[in-house]
């Protein structure tokens, strides 16, 4: 095994797709809401694998049940029946109010999923020109040729274009655009209800209620992104309802595999009972790791995991808030349980750097906004040590 750090960057640069910009630091092993790198420095971690590790690191259940799995049955393709995925299934039903899945393996699948439903949808009915998807500024719904289609930033569109037609950015800011834009072309509109990598954005009630007026009026479909906002991450499994969003398609990833990689397209049947054996599949998708892990995720949220995500939100915010009224340079607070984006007056890249040098993981999005997505086992001390650490990295940063 490779330990130094020049080793494992000598090797990386020489052999790895540099399609990343990686921070200065290894990391070998996680233990609750802390990393470890090689020299054995501890980091507390706001970032969490960008909202995926639920669950902290190296948790023992979790890590109990994908041992036990992946010795007694770990893959068998969809091909076959295997215990798992109808009980995942079931229980993601009861907590999203959707009644089926569609299992795969990343967020951007279960996107692509979930827009290739929509159009499916509407050639079952006879509507085959009904293709078109609108979107919002400052989405991102991921990097595969679909999802990059609804993505707003020109950065990641540009060099891949061209990219699906019929695709209408709308302003998130002006509800009045979605009446005149959603009309009876519009297979689906797209949202995340928390635009995340658009910078920590909750869309507002009066937009909600503006995409539900749109749907009502024009029958398109309704796409909740929510592979950042949902499995449990704002204290509610899914963000959609907090606004009002009545969904007929959900797309889920991250915190719910807790580390495995776990995506889900849940839909209503008025959706499912257009899609035939063989429109749509993958080799991985649900298959029983994966399974095992997000089971295991919503057995935790179930046991308390969940209520524990709504105190520590409340603490975590109040916090921020406290935070922003000592430092001029913080514009704004935003976001929902421990979803979390501090607004800066400029670039907040050199404050990731300066949390890094002082032991804690923060992430920089849309250039200036910081964004926490904490594991959601950290606890109120752990919250007051990040403050301190941001409160300190800030006061350095001006
Ligand atoms: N949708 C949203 C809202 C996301 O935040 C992301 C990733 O950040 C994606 C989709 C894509 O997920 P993945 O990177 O797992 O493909």
């Amino acid at each position: 095994m490779t330990t130094t750090t020049t080793d494992v960057k000598t090797l990386e640069a020489r052999h790895v797709l540099q399609t990343y910009k990686r921070l200065p630091v290894v990391f070998e092993r996680g233990s609750g809401a802390r990393l470890f790198d090689e020299h054995g420095r501890s980091y507390l971690d706001f970032v969490s694998g960008i909202g995926v590790a639920a669950l902290g690191h190296g948790h023992a259940g979790l890590a109990r049940a994908i041992g036990e799995q992946a010795a007694t049955l770990a893959h068998t393709s969809n091909l076959y029946f295997h215990p798992l995925q109808g009980e995942l299934a079931s229980r993601l039903s009861a907590l999203t109010g959707l009644d089926r899945a569609f299992f795969c393996n990343s967020g951007t699948e279960a996107v692509e999923a979930c827009l290739k439903f929509a159009r499916r949808y509407w050639h079952t009915k006879g509507e085959l020109t009904r293709t078109k998807y609108v979107a919002f500024t400052h989405s991102f719904h991921g990097r595969t040729l679909g999802s990059l289609s609804v993505t707003w930033d020109e950065h990641y569109r540009a060099p891949f274009q061209p990219l699906i037609p019929g695709v209408t950015f709308v302003s998130a800011s002006d509800p009045a655009e979605l009446q005149t834009l959603v009309d009876a072309s519009t297979a689906a509109i797209i949202v995340e209800p928390i635009q995340g990598e658009g910078g920590v954005r909750p869309i507002s009630p009066e937009t909600a209620a503006a995409i539900s007026a749109a749907c009502a009026r024009t029958g398109a479909l309704l796409i909740a992104d929510e592979v950042q906002s949902g499995s449990g991450r704002t204290g509610e499994f899914l963000y959609s309802p907090a606004i009002g969003l009545e969904p007929d398609l959900v797309a889920l990833g991250k915190a719910l595999g807790g580390g495995m990689p776990v995506g889900v397209a849940m839909m209503r049947d008025k959706v499912a009972e257009t899609i035939s054996a063989g429109d749509h599949g993958t080799t991985y998708g649900g298959n029983l790791l994966a399974c095992r892990a997000a089971l295991v995720v919503l057995d935790e949220l179930d046991g308390g995991l969940q209520a524990s995500v709504r105190r520590t939100s409340a603490h975590l915010f109040a916090g921020l808030r406290a935070l922003r009224a000592r430092h001029k340079s913080i514009v704004d607070v935003r976001g929902a349980g421990l979803m979390a984006g501090l607004e800066m007056a400029a670039d907040a890249a050199p404050l990731v750097t300066a949390a890094l040098e002082r032991g804690l993981l923060v992430n920089r999005t849309a250039t200036t906004v910081i964004r926490l997505l904490p594991p959601y086992i950290i606890t109120e001390a752990e919250i007051d040590e990040a403050l301190a650490v941001l409160d300190d990295a800030i006061g350095s940063c001006i």
